[in-house]
């Protein structure tokens, strides 16, 4: 029997974040995290604790049923894998479904399990670390959520291997606040931009 996959819901948008904004994309989001069980009983004791994102339920689908989930949202080049934690379900037999109808990938991970043996059909990785336990080292953007951590807990993720560094603030009743601190980070230094929700003030999904 085929395996299946759980999979909370497939949209299209646009990607609103980081060094892809603007990008037309099918969102795929996984069911799940490893470092939060979605209940909001949980949230205390969550190794992330401030996640506003629903990835509980949805349904369980096979490689060929996603795809074409994909497909029938015709227009985007672009497939992103999200979640919940993508990395503790995607696989190279999704990933090479999903190429062969020749979109390209891209995956927003945690940052706390190993995507290496599936790096190579991966176009974009961008990892948003939310604990220190990180096992990606690299990739095409680091993206954090800036919720006025110092400007050299910040910096230390330049140490890691990736192309672009972007300090997104948190959305929420401190938005203002946190913005403001986030543009006065990067005026003082040279590597890191801003990324806003852009799909958020579209009011996109
Ligand atoms: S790692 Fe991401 S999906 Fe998981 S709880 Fe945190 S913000 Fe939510």
């Amino acid at each position: 029997m085929a395996h299946r996959y759980a999979i909370k819901e497939i949209f299209r948008t646009l990607q609103g974040e980081g060094g892809l904004a603007g990008t037309p994309m099918v969102f795929v989001r996984f069911a799940g995290c490893n470092l939060w069980s979605g209940r909001e009983e949980d949230r205390a004791s969550a190794r992330c604790d401030f996640c506003d994102t629903d990835f509980i339920g949805g349904e369980r689908l096979t490689a060929q049923e996603i795809a074409g989930r994909v497909i029938a949202l015709a227009g985007p080049a672009w497939v992103c894998f999200t979640g919940g934690e993508p990395a503790l379900q995607l696989d190279r037999a999704l990933l090479l479904e999903v190429r062969g109808h020749g979109y390209k990938v891209a995956i927003e991970t945690n940052g706390t399990l190993g995507l290496d043996t599936l790096r190579p059909l991966i176009d974009w990785l961008c990892m948003s670390p939310k604990t220190p336990d990180l096992v990606v080292r690299s990739g095409e953007e680091l993206k954090l959520i800036y919720r006025g951590q110092e400007p050299a807990a910040i910096r230390a993720f330049e140490v890691l291997g990736f192309q672009q560094f972007f300090l997104q603030p948190e959305w929420g009743p401190r938005y203002d606040e946190l913005l403001a601190g986030a543009l006065q980070f990067l005026q003082e230094q040279p590597r890191w931009r801003l990324s806003l929700q852009v799909h958020k003030l579209l009011g996109l999904p």
